[in-house]
């Protein structure tokens, strides 16, 4: 499932191609995704100029230049993909394809359909549905270790609940909340409350680092991207904890320390994955 830093590497994939650029065609291949497109969505996006690309939470924000905005998720298993010119035949989970005045195809396609797309206008995008919890974005000037702490003040929650709640922070998901715990040697146990200022102080920070870094590896296959199939949605990341039951985290000896290495425990019904020896 794409996370944060696949979402904005989707945004950073697209803006060169989209931003200043015209859509002089609009497809919709089928009726819906999770949800229906809105009424006449093909004919409100044709002929309008995207003028800004962006990311909030784990929402694509297409900007356009009447006011509009093209709100999109790619759900569990969304792409876009990125093409010079139109190709031969498409494949039958190309949903959405978008044509711009250069002549580039960008084609959303979504096998398992929980993607959705939705339009709104640029002055009613913070009350939209969707948007309007949102906490803070995780990389902006908003959120910071005291900022945190009073959102996670009183709530008797697990931490790792907390983190995923959308209205605490936005666009955090499960891999990036293990990965943060981690890094900031916090147990994904502890109930929110009883995180000492210090603790949440380096949850901050770790919150920011764990999302950068992987911005950065996406950013790096986004290279590769343009030189091989113009796919975005996906890319190979090394988790430090993540998806890594029984093995030795990268900053102990857990492994040898007989402790079983990396522990996998389920929480809310998802998996939580951390170093028993190095988070308390
Ligand atoms: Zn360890």
């Amino acid at each position: 499932m794409p996370e944060l830093p696949e979402v904005e590497t989707v945004c950073r994939g697209l803006a060169p191609h989209l931003e200043g650029r015209r859509l002089v065609r609009v497809e919709q291949r089928r009726p819906n995704l999770r949800t229906p497109f809105p009424p006449r969505f093909c004919e409100r996006l044709t002929g309008r100029v995207v003028t800004s690309v962006r990311r909030r939470a784990k929402y694509i924000l297409m900007h356009l230049d009447d006011g509009g905005v093209l709100i999109a998720h790619l759900g569990m298993s969304g792409r876009m993909i990125i093409a010079p010119e139109r190709p031969d035949a498409f494949d039958k989970h190309d949903h959405v394809v978008f044509e711009t005045d250069a002549g580039t195809i960008v084609t959303f396609n979504d096998a398992r359909r929980f993607g959705l797309m939705d339009l709104t206008v640029a002055d009613a995008l913070g009350d939209h549905p969707m948007l309007r919890n949102l906490g803070p974005e995780p990389l902006g000037n908003e959120f910071s270790g005291p900022d945190l702490a009073r959102r996670l003040a009183g709530k008797i929650t697990p931490i790792k609940a907390a983190l995923l709640d959308q209205s605490i922070v936005a666009g955090l998901g499960n891999i990036y909340v293990s990965e943060a715990l981690y890094r900031s040697g916090i147990l994904p146990t502890r109930t929110a409350a009883s995180l000492t200022a210090g603790e949440v102080d380096r949850l901050a920070v770790a919150v920011r680092e764990v999302l950068e870094r992987a911005i950065a590896a996406g950013g790096s296959s986004l290279r590769d991207y343009r030189q091989a199939s113009g796919e975005l949605g996906y890319f190979q990341h090394q988790f430090a904890v993540y998806d890594r039951e029984g093995e030795g985290c990268p900053d102990c000896d857990c492994d040898r320390a007989r402790t079983g290495g990396v522990q996998r425990i389920v929480q809310s019904g998802r998996s939580t994955f951390f170093c028993a020896a190095r988070q308390r």
